[in-house]
């Protein structure tokens, strides 16, 4: 912890101040379980406001469009070095703004447009940079959808179909293979992948978006040395500020680098970079394993909670940091929607999301997505989600009464009380501003 962060000069601008004070008060009054989100820490914090954000340096360190960048080019090397220290990485990328950018990249570095990648689709797990047709990627590219296996009674289906996965692969022939997920609870194993890549001469690129934190904290396989390229957001389980990341071995750093600039982006947020430094150093410690196996094993009493509270569980559990719930099984009537509009009225902050097959659209959907990371970080166990998973099936199961929900965001906030994010006073604190 940095008990040396200032907070900030905001009162040159009061209005902004005050929003931020609110959204403080926010994360520290309500649970944030989106499966995407964490808490970063303060020093993290204190990189992202950095005056580096007042730097440009377009280029790579050493090969700069710019004068100044003495110490950019230092932090940014920091970063690559300890990306692949942390990672065993032969080349680390540590511009990308976002996961968004950073898939955009690895496909701009390794196929033309028009070329066929295949991937997972949105409505079984895949994210939207997996070729949707509403993005870039599905209109540049030609992609076919692999999904996972129909659902079982014992909770053996809706795994990535590899069956599917050669099959396409053997008659469409793609030039990349894309593994990764936005909303999937199981262990993603590459080799697999990498076994059918080699057969049918693609490359292998491997989206580890939303488990980098636990691949880092070894609880997950990491698919570094397996993949050609591997994609990541440093905000999610990684627990550090909002960005992006590739590595790839040695032979393609020359055409990823050129992909991200000045393929796809213009000057790189050195602040960011820095704070992506700090954040790398952060996960190498022992702490973050014993952080990383905290999250996976909060994630299963969340969702030992709730299939006791009679919701039916995506995948039939989870082996990482996200629970998909199936509501159909709890109430047939219930939508993600009406779900998620309750649960924020009682402080409890999670997402709607599609499950495999989905009758009800994108914006409706049948499931909620719920997530352990950002929690874990300000200390809850398996006891809090124990009573978490109590909390969600109490206000859903009477979501009609105002003064269930009423009592309930109350429960919720002495929880939070209890688990703090930040005991210290951060920039643009009203805590700082009361003393
Ligand atoms: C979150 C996510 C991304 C995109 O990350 P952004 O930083 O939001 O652009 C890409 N791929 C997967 C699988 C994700 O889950």
């Amino acid at each position: 912890m940095n008990a040396s962060v200032p907070p900030a000069p905001l009162s040159s601008d009061p209005e902004v101040a005050a929003l931020l004070a609110e959204e403080i008060e926010r994360q520290r009054t309500t649970l944030q379980l989106i499966a995407s989100e964490n808490f970063t820490s303060p020093a993290v914090l204190a990189a992202s406001a950095s005056v580096l954000t007042n730097k440009y340096a377009e280029g790579y360190p050493g090969r700069r469009y710019y004068g100044g960048n003495v110490h950019a080019d230092r932090v940014e090397d920091l970063a690559r070095t300890r990306a692949c220290a942390l990672f065993g990485a032969e080349h680390a990328n540590v511009q990308p703004h976002a996961g968004a950018s950073a898939n955009l990249a690895a496909y701009l570095a390794l196929v033309e447009p028009g070329d066929t990648i295949l991937a997972m689709r949105l409505d079984q797990g895949g994210h939207l940079t997996h070729g949707s047709p509403v993005s870039i990627t599905g209109k540049t590219y030609r992609f076919v959808a692999y999904g996972v296996t129909p659902a079982a009674e014992d909770g053996s289906g809706e795994r990535i179909d590899l069956d599917q996965v050669r099959d396409l692969a053997r008659t469409e022939r793609p030039r990349v293979i894309v593994a990764g997920t936005t909303a999937y609870t199981r262990i993603i194993d590459p080799r697999p992948f990498r076994e059918i890549a080699d057969e049918v001469g693609a490359y292998f690129l491997f989206d580890a978006a939303h488990p980098a934190g636990l691949i880092a904290g070894g609880v997950h396989p990491s698919p570094v040395g397996v993949a050609d390229v591997v994609t990541f957001t440093t905000h999610k389980t990684l627990r550090g500020p909002r960005g992006g990341a590739i590595l790839c071995r040695s032979e393609l750093a020359k055409q990823i680098d050129a992909a991200v600039f000045p393929g796809l982006q213009g000057g790189p947020l050195e602040h960011v970079i820095a704070a992506k430094a700090v954040a790398f150093a952060e996960a190498a410690r022992p702490a973050f394993r014993d952080y990383a196996a905290a999250v996976v094993r909060n994630a299963a009493a969340l969702a030992h909670a709730l299939d006791a509270q009679g919701f039916r569980l995506v995948a039939g559990g989870t082996e990482n940091h996200t629970v998909l719930v199936d509501l159909r099984s709890f109430d047939a009537e219930l939508t993600g929607k009406v779900a998620q509009e309750v649960l924020d009225r009682a402080g409890i902050t999670c997402n709607r999301n599609q499950i495999p097959d989905d009758p009800r659209s994108p914006f409706v959907t049948s499931g909620l997505r719920l997530g352990s990371a950002a929690e874990t970080t300000a200390g809850m166990g398996e006891a809090e989600m124990a009573l978490v998973g109590e909390l969600i099936a109490r206000v859903l199961r009477h979501r009609d009464d105002d003064a269930v929900v009423a009592e309930v965001r109350e429960q919720v906030r002495t929880l939070c009380g209890k688990f703090d994010p930040y005991p210290l006073p951060l920039p643009g604190d009203p805590r700082a501003v009361r003393r």
